[in-house]
């Protein structure tokens, strides 16, 4: 089961937060430190090993898709992001998609993260 890593800025306790799938985490949802329910808690990004190129992403397990996250590579989560709702049909919504084009453009996880999780929750485009 994939999880990953917190850090709650209120109490400065660390924690893991667990997900079944690369589906069931939210980047823009709300997570709270078990210690002291804050939700002011930031996740902890660590550095590893990303698959190769050109390897169907959407066939990854969990703990690969977790490995693509954790590597902080914005193209390949946006093109992780990109395959799984290609492969599931599923319209995850303008937000997701948004943020998978963006992340492809090579936009920091952490800045389109903050970014659309900060804007209130309208289709409208400001551009
Ligand atoms: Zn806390």
């Amino acid at each position: 089961m994939p999880s990953y890593d917190y850090r709650c800025n209120h109490c400065g306790r660390s924690f893991a937060l667990f997900f079944k799938s690369i589906k069931d985490y939210d980047p823009k949802g709300t997570h709270i430190c078990p210690n002291c329910q804050s939700s002011d808690v930031v996740r902890r990004i660590k550095r590893v090993a990303i698959p190769k190129q050109g390897r169907d992403l959407s066939q990854l397990s969990s703990g690969e898709m977790l490995n693509v996250f954790n590597s902080g590579d914005s193209k390949e989560v946006g093109k992780m992001f990109q395959q799984v709702t290609d492969t599931t049909g599923v319209d995850a919504g303008a937000t997701y998609n948004e943020a998978t084009q963006r992340l492809l453009k090579g936009e920091s996880m952490d800045s389109v993260e903050r970014d659309l999780s900060s804007r209130p929750s309208s289709n409208s485009d400001p551009d």
